[in-house]
């Protein structure tokens, strides 16, 4: 059943704004097939400031609603999106294109972050500290930080905006959230759906073009925090707009992550969870294996073994049957991209051993599809320093560790780094040279609601997941009491 025009509706506080009938609203194509699945209506000026007004006039109220009230409502709205995920799984697919078992994944991870900030809203502890004096006491309360201005990309709509939107809530912040017009539907269904359950004006959402919807929504007077996922240049902007009012700010930027295999890698693991990081969700992940530093002696067997596994992806439409492992790209200027890059780096004479062009047949005609594509060549194709973002996967033979890690740590991109080797010294030393935010040894696990998550250098500012994604949306007061008074 395609998602209608019917889910695709804005919560403004009280009032609900549908799609039909509209003039002002986006059509959103399935990029399988380039079929419109659904439309979503574009909040103009006036709605983005009713919404934050809406958010502003709920926060007083949900602010101070005891902690485990908050935490019902939470775990209301993960068992909500489990009772219906087959519905929205399917609804991810078709207007992201992901394969249904990675839709049914992501729709499975937005669950669990409400349930884990469900049980993380009932522990925001303060501390106390002894004073000089008998009489005086120094309290320090953390306290939610306002209305929350909640801004994703297309890439993991759900999963991205249930990372935002879960905490803040919790933390006891309101939300204005605006998903990215790529993918609106999904994410638009679930604050429908979610904000029902929830008093008027907590959660909200508006829709439409980052450099208007968003950008009056970022620099709205009301908004005290915003809280950004999507590229590097949105997030130098969004920190721009912040500055004017001195609003806090947590930016997940873009990632170009590293991996590095050492001469002593378990080769079995590298060469799978390899292809598995590089190829997932098309190779549109901000942690995507971006490029592959593969020492000397385990060059060759390294890349035969590789270039094998990607070979063998079957691509196809996410609601394809059998299900494939790479569905298209979301849109047309992410494959205009990632054509770019391979014409860039055959110029600079690199090999392509597999892919390196769209797939033919009648299952792939009409969409974004691209075939996985190893690449080995040199550090100076413009895919080993700029995020390409689809299924593309250059490797560069290096010489010795010492390289590969000077090598991965030089871009100003510091997301995560996938290292592999079986020697402990290695592991403890690499983890600790490499100027990631994470780095995964010998594993290649995504983002987990329980483990922090954190873009060092231009990746990003501040902490998404875990314990430390809920200290974003909460500020710091001290509370001094003399109690020696006569
Ligand atoms: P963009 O920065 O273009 O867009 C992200 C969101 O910001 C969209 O909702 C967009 O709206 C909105 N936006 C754009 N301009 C403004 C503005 N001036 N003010 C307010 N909002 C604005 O991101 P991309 O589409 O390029 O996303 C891909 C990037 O996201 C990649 O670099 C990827 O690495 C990164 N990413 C990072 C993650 C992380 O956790 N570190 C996770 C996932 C992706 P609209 O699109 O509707 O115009």
């Amino acid at each position: 059943m395609p998602v209608t025009t019917a889910n695709a509706e804005l919560v403004i506080g009280a009032t609900r704004v549908q799609a039909a009938g509209r003039v002002n609203q986006t059509p959103v194509l399935n990029p399988a097939d380039q079929q419109v699945v659904g439309y979503a209506p574009v909040a103009d000026e006036r709605m983005v400031d009713e919404a934050a007004a809406a958010a502003a006039e709920a926060f007083p109220a949900w602010s101070s609603l005891p902690a485990p009230r908050r935490a019902s409502h939470l775990s209301a709205i993960a068992s909500w999106i489990r009772s219906d995920a087959q519905r929205l799984a399917r609804s991810l697919t078709l207007e992201q294109g992901k394969p249904l078992s990675e839709a049914t994944g992501e729709v499975a991870a937005a669950a669990a972050a409400f349930d884990h900030y469900a049980a993380e809203a009932v522990r925001v502890y303060g501390q106390t500290i002894p004073t000089d004096s008998p009489t005086l006491r120094s309290l320090v309360i953390r306290q939610p930080i306002g209305v929350t201005a909640a801004i994703t990309t297309w890439n993991y709509p759900l999963g991205l905006m249930a990372w935002k939107v879960a905490p803040a809530l919790a933390a006891g912040c309101t939300v204005v959230a605006k998903p990215s017009e790529e993918t609106p539907l999904t994410v638009l269904d679930v604050i429908s759906g979610a904000a029902a359950g929830l008093p008027s004006g907590v959660l909200n959402s508006v829709h439409g073009p980052g450099a208007t919807t968003g950008a009056s929504l970022a620099a709205h007077p009301r908004v005290a925090k915003i809280s950004f996922t999507g590229g590097t240049g949105t997030g130098r902007r969004l920190l721009e707009v912040a500055a004017r009012d001195i609003k806090s700010v947590t930016l997940e930027l873009g990632g170009h992550s590293p991996m590095i295999v050492a001469a002593d890698a378990p080769m079995d693991l590298a060469v799978s969870d390899g292809v598995k990081r590089s190829f997932r969700n098309a190779g549109q992940l901000c942690n995507s294996v971006n490029r592959i530093f593969v020492v000397r002696p385990a060059a060759d067997e390294f890349i035969e073994r590789f270039t094998a596994q990607a070979a063998k992806l079957v691509v196809g439409p996410g609601l394809g049957d059998p299900e494939p492992d790479v569905g298209p790209l979301s849109n047309a200027a992410t494959l205009t991209r990632v054509e770019e890059h391979v014409a860039d780096a055959r110029r600079t004479g690199a090999e392509i051993l597999t892919g390196g062009g769209r797939p033919e047949g009648e299952r792939t005609q009409g969409g974004f599809y691209y075939l996985p594509t190893v690449v080995v060549g040199g550090q100076d194709m413009i895919m080993m320093r700029e995020e390409t973002f689809g299924p593309v996967a250059p490797i560069t033979v290096v010489s010795d560790l010492d390289e590969a890690i000077a090598s991965a740590n030089s871009l100003d991109f510091g997301l995560v780094c996938y290292l592999y080797t079986r020697d402990l010294r290695t592991s403890v030393d690499g983890a600790e040279r490499l100027e990631f935010g994470t780095v995964n040894v010998n594993s290649v696990g995504g983002g987990d609601v329980r483990f922090p998550y954190a873009g060092w250098k231009q990746s990003g500012l501040g902490v998404e997941l875990s314990r430390e994604g809920l200290d974003e949306y909460l500020r710091t007061k001290n509370v001094r009491i003399e109690i020696g008074y006569q």
